[in-house]
């Protein structure tokens, strides 16, 4: 086989195919047609090496809240840099970024919370939650009480653990996940899985059924705890259908079992509340958020824990001498600087009130995609949303994976001069810097809709639609 023209030369491209592996990428596809090389970025916009603008229109990985080139956080890093670049948090040190951090996080928070733990990601995150909820369980003397309800579709990250609690199976697949005591319980997306003639309270009823179910059938005494995104993000930007988390919450009472919100994606204003737990009435034990802590300028993410859970560990940490958990990054205080500020900024710059007023503008372009022909249903909240393309509106059937609708709808997008993403199939997602204005959000739409259009034009040609 020839090689692809654009690796006889010296580009970046070229040298990118030869040095480098991507994650959540196909990697042979891009063996043949290598990457997209990004240069810069200012507010909502990042420019590429050729110099062409694209707006961001998922903040990176749902993440850069800020957007991007903010002088105020990137002075912050610089000013933590001068002063001690680095230092840890093992054995009782600490700094003062981590502690101010720390505090304002616990002031914010959306339950009473008594203590952080700060790791590099998301995913570290909720491998931490994971060794709590047992680490909490073995100090209460309940060894059996040990597994762990995510949901299908759900998306907490990809260690080893966390890919377990993720219920998509392309991280599972050849990976031989999940781990033992990781169970998942029913999708709660009501446009996908509510009956004929079910109302969206019934459905939420339902779902809450399942996952009572579910703890009968595995006994209550072996179930620890249940996590949850308030919206799901990776997994298709499901919104809960109402009553869900009153539900669910009732059940976990019922049988004690913990709490956990992942607010990597929905923390920090992104439903237009401070934490998606408060948009969705959630009443968390635990609480994991990463990502708009500190607006992604670097990497930083944090877990909260109830004071509860927070003495189990001062007693097995007295059994054992010592909690023997941590990174060598935990708490690095250039990050917890940066997220510091980044705190800050929110409310210097009221970015909560700013999210309110931006959604209802959000929401109305997202609705006027509902009468696109490629689009089965809208679902949004704050300043995150999606499409779900379907090939027939009133069976809602998905399109035959063989003509990767969402893949295609994506790259026309781009092309347009918006980066969007195609998650869990063919939902395609906005959630842009929350920084964004009216002007800009018609511009993203714009953008989107023209997208949309060309990937229609193709389903036509290319008969998406019977195939
Ligand atoms: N949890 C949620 C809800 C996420 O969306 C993500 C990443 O997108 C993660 C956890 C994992 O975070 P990370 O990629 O920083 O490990």
């Amino acid at each position: 086989m020839s090689s692809p023209s654009f690796l006889q030369g010296n580009s970046l491209a070229a040298r990118d195919a030869k040095s480098q592996i991507h994650p959540y990428t196909n990697l042979s596809v891009h063996e043949k047609e290598g990457p997209l090389i990004i240069e810069s970025g200012k507010g909502i916009h990042v420019f590429d090496e050729d110099g062409k603008e694209y707006i961001e229109g998922l903040a990176g990985l749902w993440c850069t809240s800020f957007g991007f080139g903010e002088e105020e956080l990137i002075n912050a890093a610089i000013k933590q840099m001068r002063k001690l670049p680095y230092y840890h948090a093992f054995a009782s040190k600490s700094t003062e970024p981590s502690i101010r951090l720390a505090e304002k996080l616990l002031e914010i928070a959306p339950a009473d919370f008594s203590k952080v733990f700060f790791v590099n990601s998301g995913s570290e995150a909720n491998d931490t939650v994971i060794k709590l909820v047992w680490y909490y369980n073995n100090a209460l003397g309940r060894p059996k009480k040990k597994k762990i309800i995510s949901r299908q579709k759900a998306y907490h990250g990809v260690t080893v653990a966390a890919a377990s609690l993720t219920g998509l199976p392309p991280l599972h697949n050849d990976f031989d996940l999940p781990i033992q005591n990781i169970l998942h319980t029913s999708c709660p997306h009501y446009y996908r899985f509510g009956k004929d003639g079910e109302s969206e309270e019934e459905f939420a009823s339902r779902m809450a059924d399942d996952l009572e179910n579910l703890i009968l059938k595995e006994g209550p005494d072996t179930v620890a705890a249940f996590i949850a995104e308030p919206v799901m993000g990776a997994g298709g930007v499901i919104i809960p259908p109402v009553t869900y988390f009153e539900k669910i919450q009732k059940i976990l009472k019922k049988y004690d079992i913990l709490m956990i919100a992942d607010e990597v994606i929905c923390g920090f204003g992104r439903t237009g509340q401070m934490w998606g737990s408060q948009t969705y009435g959630i009443k968390p034990d635990i609480l994991s958020c990463a990502k708009a802590l500190s607006s992604a300028y670097l990497p930083i993410a944090a877990v909260m824990v109830s004071e509860d859970i927070f003495r189990g560990m001062v007693k097995q940490s007295e059994k054992h001498g010592a909690f023997a958990h941590g990174y060598t990054y935990s708490g690095h205080p250039v990050p917890a600087a940066v997220a510091m500020r980044t705190m800050e900024l929110m409310e210097e710059r009221n970015i909560i009130a700013h999210v309110q007023d931006m959604s209802p503008h959000f929401l109305k372009r997202f609705n006027a995609l509902a009468d696109h022909p490629l689009v089965g249903e809208v679902r949004a909240c704050g300043l995150i949303g999606a499409v779900e393309l379907v090939a027939d509106k009133k069976t809602k059937r998905s399109f035959d994976p063989k003509f990767k609708a969402g893949h295609k709808a994506y790259i026309a997008m781009q092309e347009a001069g918006v980066i969007s993403r195609a998650v869990a199939g063919d939902n395609m997602a906005l959630c842009p810097p929350l920084i964004i204005t009216e002007a800009e959000i018609d511009e993203m739409f714009d953008r989107f809709t023209k997208g949309l259009d060309v990937a229609a034009d193709m389903a036509k040609k290319e008969d998406w639609f019977t195939g």
